[in-house]
Parts: C-alpha cells; structure tokens; sequence
C-alpha cells in the first residue's frame, strides 16, 4: 500500500523545513496550519487552516492523509488516541508524545525505568511544599510548570522562600485557570548544555548525531557548536547510548531531541526531551550527511535512516533573531559576498523583536574562524553590526 501522503501538524520553521527533504523523496506533505501567513504554509501546496485542539479539524485533516507527524507537541493524547483508534498513523504516537508534553511524566517515567541522569526533582501541590523542597536542598531551586512551557516561559528561578508561590501564581494564570503541575528542581549551576538528537524509525534501527553543546540566552537556542569542544570520546559515547536507550524505551518514532545540563564535574543531566526535529539539529541541514528533516521523514515512513556523521569537523548553528532588518532577503548580499561558504535558511515569519527569523550555518576545520563567521553573519542580519562588523 502507498504510504507517501503525510500530514504535518503545526505551521512553523520546523514543518517548513521538512519540505525541501519531501520533495526530493517524492512525499505529498500535507499542512494543518494555526494560520495562512505562518512559515509553512507560505511553502506547502496543501494547507488547511484550522485549530489543532479540535478534534474534528484534526480529523478531517487527517482524512486525506496515511500518517501524520509533527511541528509541536502540543496536540492534545487525546485526539491522537482516537486518531490511533481509527487506523491512523500517528508518528511519534500519543504514548512517546506525553512524555515530552508533560516533564512531570518524562521526569518520573526516565527515573523509574531508566534510571537516567537528572537534577533532584520533586512534584510540588502548592507554594508550601515547593517551599518545603528549597529547604530542604538548598535554595536558589528552579520551579518548572509540567505542561505549556516553551523557550524558557514555565521557568522560574526561585531563590527564596517568599518566592515559592510565583510559579503557582504565573502558571495559574497562564494556563487559563487549569491546573498545572509544579515540579520542584535542584538549581544545577551548569557549565554548559548540551544536545543529542536521536532518529528512530518503527522498526527499531536508530541512528544518533554528534553531541552539540549549545547556547541559550533568556531560554532562547542562540548558538550550537557541533561536535561539543572539549567533550571526551567516553563521554560522548555515554550520551549518545542515553539517547538511543531514552527513544528504545519510549518507542519513538522520527526526531527526539534530548537536552541536557553538563556539570562542573563533567557529568550530565537530562533536562528535557522534544519529539520533532529540533532547533539544536539545524546545523545537520548543512552540516550532516543526512539532515534531522530528511531523516525525520524516513522514519515516519520506516525507511532506512540516512547517515548522520558530520561532513566537516565543526559546525556552527547561529539563530537569527528579528532585529532592525525587516526585510531579510535584501540583507543577504553583503553575508554571501563576504562568506561563498555561509548558509542561510529564513523562515519566511513576520519580523519582530527577539523572535526567532532563521538562522545561518558555518562548517570547516577551524572552530574559532568557523564561529566568527557565523556569528558575524547572524548579527549582521539581526542589524547588530554594519558591513564592516561594526556597531
Ligand atoms: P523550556 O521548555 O521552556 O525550553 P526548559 O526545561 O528547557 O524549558 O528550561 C529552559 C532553560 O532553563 C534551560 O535551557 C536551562 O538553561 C534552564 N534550566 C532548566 N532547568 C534547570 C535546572 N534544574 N537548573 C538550572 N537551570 C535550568
């Protein structure tokens, strides 16, 4: 039976990106988009424009497709259930999905049957007991709302007791009255963080990408540096056997990204897992043999994966933020004269502050160069320094 007609729910870079790989395997992607002038549905042929949380929406989405797959995690288990129920493909399925909707359960399910690295933890019912865990280990902490977080927003740094009930407070309002879950962790004073991104096809064969250390500023991805400097071969070998054994046990199917906290010691953490491509896999588009998005689509569709070995030493992935530049394409004639080597992927999103528009990728022998271009080239579009590099 053909199984080459797949639904992508959730418009952004991340379905955006899936097409180019879709076309060159002769895929009919398919787009359930929040909205007609979102990054990807300026690129898909099929767009539907309808609400991800309604069930009948996704339903008749998925109708005209053989599998659906994902740009976010955010539809609810329970429509993906029903779609399961009807015969549906649904890859990664509703039972990996939860665990990165939710970190209460990811927390509790790596713990139990895995044994993975993570801070101290704790769920907390209210302000006192989240009070109670500072206490005990020790304040600053940090305070996470399981669901609905994104790019840092569901964070808190807590440093004293008369803080414990902001998250409840934020996470309250936030989620429209619901509630949600506080998890109570240990404040890790990290050296650094770091990413490996695993891709799993039904069938079980996996593949894993060299580890990245990566860069966050106000819980926003600005940089990955690929592979982490300095990381050992054991280490990285660790890493990598984490996050085929995290996708093994969840059975997952495409992109887990897991996100990780390095330790002064050299040790690490798993901080939270994501089940779609992933932004610390952007520097695989150019940099790898096989993208995360080509080998996202493989694995829905239970190919055989495609290698995932780095074609150059290092790779520097810089996110282009919106700055002073509205206009991004006119922008790229100074970057592409300056860097024959420069790759650069727009997302095709409205510019504003801060978020995310692109981002550019640099490869080579040599770290420092490698990043100093790529990081000139990104400021430059973000309107952060003129042609000569100046402010
Ligand atoms: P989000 O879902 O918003 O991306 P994360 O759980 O990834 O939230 O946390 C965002 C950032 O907060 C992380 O990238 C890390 O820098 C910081 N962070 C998260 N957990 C901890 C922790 N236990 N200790 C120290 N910093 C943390």
């Amino acid at each position: 039976m053909s199984r080459s007609t797949i639904g992508v729910i959730g418009g952004g870079q991340l379905a955006r990106m899936m097409y180019a790989p879709a076309i060159k395997l002769g895929i009919d992607l398919r787009l359930l988009a929040e909205g007609p002038d979102v990054g990807a549905a300026r690129v898909f042929k099929h767009v539907t424009v309808g609400d991800y949380t309604d069930e009948q929406t996704v339903r008749d989405f998925a109708s005209e497709c053989d599998i659906i797959t994902f740009d976010h995690e955010h539809v609810p288990t329970s429509i993906l259930r029903h779609l399961e129920s009807d015969g549906k493909l649904v890859r990664p399925g509703p039972d990996a999905l939860q665990y990165a909707q939710d970190k209460l359960l990811m927390r509790e399910r790596l713990t139990t049957s895995l044994d993975a690295p993570a801070p101290v933890w704790q769920a907390c019912a209210d302000a006192d007991e989240l009070k109670a865990f500072g206490e005990r280990i020790g304040f600053p902490i940090i305070a996470k709302a399981s669901r609905g977080g994104y790019d840092g927003h569901g964070v808190w740094k807590i440093e004293t007791s008369d803080q414990a009930s902001i998250p409840f407070a934020e996470a309250l309002s936030r989620s429209a009255g619901e509630k949600v879950e506080i998890i109570g962790e240990e404040f890790v004073d990290f050296a650094r963080e770091l990413s490996v991104i695993v891709v799993r096809s039904p069938s079980g064969q996996a593949v894993c990408y060299p580890v990245s250390e990566t860069i966050q500023k106000a819980g926003v991805c600005r940089e990955t540096i690929t592979p982490a400097p300095g990381l050992s071969d054991e280490q990285a070998t660790r890493i990598t056997k984490l996050g085929l054994d995290i996708a093994d046990e969840l059975q997952i199917t495409g992109v887990l990204a897991v996100e990780l906290m390095q330790r002064r010691d050299g040790s690490v953490v798993v901080n939270e897992l994501a089940m779609r491509p992933h932004n610390t896999g952007h520097w695989t588009i150019d940099g790898a043999h096989t993208s995360q998005f080509e080998n996202h689509l493989r694995a829905v569709l239970d190919l055989p994966l495609g290698d995932p070995r780095a074609r150059d030493p290092w790779c520097v992935m810089v996110n282009v933020l919106g700055g002073s530049h509205e206009d991004l394409p006119s922008e790229l004639l100074h970057c592409f004269a300056r860097d024959p080597k420069l790759r650069v992927e727009l997302y095709g999103k409205q510019v504003r502050p801060g978020r995310k528009v692109g981002h550019v990728n640099c490869y080579g022998d040599d770290l420092d160069e490698v990043r100093g271009r790529a990081e000139h080239a990104a400021r430059y579009l973000m309107g952060e320094i003129g042609m000569k590099g100046e402010r």
